[in-house]
């Protein structure tokens, strides 16, 4: 937020309550308050919802408003990253009412009314989802008929994103290593809760699914249930379809359980008075949790710090430590006197609670729903004022190996050096005349160009066609991002060698000179919304990254699956700044230039 003289007003609308903040342009937060117990009839609500954001502009009316930043818990695949507010969003949120029927109502009537009283400024919105909305599709989908799940839109969309999110970067600075080199697991505690896998700054797996009532054990809301018990309720004719709804949403969790209310604090009182349903609650509560971050730390292949974050998850000592017993065996050893000592009262704090000698650190961090939402408002105000920028060049990747001087002598031997078979666009770097041949589980791919100069680690680049064909699970990477990715046997004139990981497909990706960065208003490691024109389909490609050096000639490159998906064609020779030299997109081809071009529509995300 630095820098900018504006005054960002955010407004965060839970199911019944609005909280807002004012937030000055260096991020500091200038006001805030609440309401609370907004009216319980769900038409009634909406008109407080209302109400409550009429007399917020009365508490706020000394200030000027340069923009408003607008919580909204589900924009669903209409709107996976914070948007300015126009007809098409609203009509988004509407849709989505149905999926998040205590929460999108009452986010809508808030907009309206805070645009009718700030009719001038823009509106953002937020969304809850917008995190989750990268998760792989193994994540994302329910094993039911697809077709049904296709016709009802039943996939998993994950909630709480903005908090994850927050948690996840402030436990980064603390561990003072880049987000995407880490795996996290952040448990959002709170009336309403949820877990998220956020592995290499990215969430991956997240608890909540198709709404807000998948996963742990919240205040009210029951959480994971068998399916088969609610056509067991259903069957058994005592109750409707609002019946199971108020059961499961509104009588269930810890209120349920314990049958003494949603709040912890309560229950812990009772379960040290020997009460047995308060005791059950809290255990069923902490195994639900523990059992969770077992899961996402097989997901993502080991954790390196789990974090803690919501009413419970900041305050609760008790529950925190209930939840990490047991997990010693993961590497998280937790220190007593710091989980009891542990506070986070202020915005941006955090506090360690294991030993020094653990693996795994937990830390406990105050989430700050309202400067995220302050944060991706700005942004997207920002770059709403951007001028849009030239188009840029477009280059196909094949799949191809950058190899280390050791492996490239087990495979060449000893006294070969790589040979150019001719230069590529990025200065420096060249296609070898040496091919090897990838071995996987069920099949291998023969003569695969090596890419020159010689590398320090071993990176082979295949698209997920070749990934089923050779049989392998090789996630979507960065360049040099291999830590964890899929093993791999290489096959030289002279040797193989087993690659213990080190497979990847490339995430796309623009290679660009400080200058051009400079015209497209990006920085380093951004992601960004590439439109292709001039392939036969035109496509917006969400998801791509921004790579900056003085090295670097300005240019998108994508995988074939990529470009077989926007029907894009190979470039006559000299149409654009890349040779084309190849015959087939799918062949020992490198880098091959297209007759398309791509244009940034819009900057997703910083990862900073
Ligand atoms: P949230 O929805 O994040 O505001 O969390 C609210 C919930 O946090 C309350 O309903 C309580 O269950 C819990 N909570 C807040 N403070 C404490 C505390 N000191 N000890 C235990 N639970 C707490």
């Amino acid at each position: 937020m630095e820098g900018l003289p504006v005054n960002i007003l955010v407004i965060n609308c839970g199911s019944s309550s609005v909280k807002y903040a004012l937030f000055d342009g260096h991020g500091k937060m200038v006001k805030s308050g609440k309401r609370e117990r907004l009216g319980r009839q769900s038409e009634q609500r909406a008109q407080t919802h209302q109400q409550a954001v009429a007399s917020i502009m009365d508490d706020i009316a000394a200030f000027s408003i340069d923009a408003v930043g607008h919580r909204v818990v589900h924009g669903g695949l209409d709107c996976q990253q914070s948007m300015l507010i126009d007809e098409a969003v609203l009509a988004a949120i509407e849709k989505h009412i149905p999926d998040a029927p205590m929460h999108n109502p009452f986010s809508l009537a808030a907009i309206h009314a805070a645009k009718n009283n700030l009719p001038d400024v823009p509106h953002v919105a937020v969304f809850d989802t917008a995190f989750h909305s990268k998760m792989p599709r193994r994540a994302t989908q329910y094993a039911i008929d697809q077709d049904i799940a296709t016709r009802f839109g039943i996939r998993r969309f994950g909630f709480h994103g903005i908090s994850h999110e927050y948690a996840a970067g402030i436990a980064a600075q603390f561990l003072e290593r880049p987000i995407d080199e880490l795996r996290l697991i952040t448990l959002h505690l709170g009336n309403g809760a949820s877990a998220c896998a956020v592995e290499f700054g990215r969430s991956s797996e997240t608890s909540m699914g198709n709404t807000p009532l998948e996963g742990l054990v919240m205040g009210t809301r029951s959480g994971d249930v068998d399916a088969g018990v609610l056509l067991t309720l259903l069957r058994s004719g005592e109750f409707t379809v609002e019946e199971l709804d108020e059961l499961l949403n509104q009588q269930s969790g810890l209120a349920g359980l314990s049958g003494l209310g949603n709040d912890l604090r309560e229950i812990e009182l009772a379960a040290a008075e020997g009460n047995d349903r308060a005791r059950l609650a809290i255990n069923v509560f902490a195994h639900r949790a523990r059992k969770y971050i077992g899961a996402y730390a097989a997901a993502m292949g080991g954790v390196d710090a789990i974090v803690f974050t919501g009413g419970i998850g900041e305050n609760s000592a008790s529950m925190r430590a209930r939840i990490l017993q047991r997990l010693e065996f993961l590497g998280a050893v937790l220190d007593d006197d710091l989980n009891r000592d542990a506070m986070v009262a202020n915005d941006q704090d955090f506090a360690v609670i294991t030993t020094e000698r653990s693996r795994v650190e937990a830390i406990v961090v105050k989430t700050n729903e309202e400067l995220m939402i302050a944060k991706e408002t700005q942004k997207v105000v920002s770059e709403s004022q951007a001028i849009a920028p030239k188009p840029i060049p477009i280059a196909i990747s094949a799949r191809h190996c950058h190899l280390t001087k050791e492996t490239f002598a087990t495979l060449f031997g000893e006294d070969a050096t790589p040979t150019v078979y001719r230069e590529l666009s990025q200065p420096g770097q060249y296609a070898c005349e040496q091919r090897v041949n990838l071995i996987g589980p069920r099949n291998r791919i023969d003569n695969v160009r090596v890419l020159g100069p010689l590398r320090s680690v071993d990176q082979i680049e295949i698209s997920r066609t070749d990934e089923f064909k050779l049989g392998v699970d090789a996630p979507v990477r960065d360049s040099g991002n291999i830590r964890g990715s899929a093993p791999i046997t290489l096959e030289g004139p002279k040797g193989r060698m087993h690659l213990s990981e080190g497979l990847i497909c490339a995430r796309r990706h623009i290679h660009m000179h400080p200058d051009d960065a400079a015209t497209y208003q990006v920085n380093d490691k951004d992601e960004v919304a590439i439109a292709i024109k001039g392939g036969v389909r035109d496509l917006i490609f969400g998801d791509v990254l921004i790579r900056v050096k003085d090295s670097y000639a300005l240019e998108m490159h994508i995988d074939t699956d990529e470009a077989n998906a926007a029907e894009l064609s190979r470039a006559s020779q000299g149409d654009l700044r890349v040779p084309d030299i190849d015959d087939d997109l799918n062949d020992d081809s490198c880098v091959t230039a297209t007759d398309a071009q791509a244009v940034v529509v819009d900057v997703v995300k910083r990862l900073k």
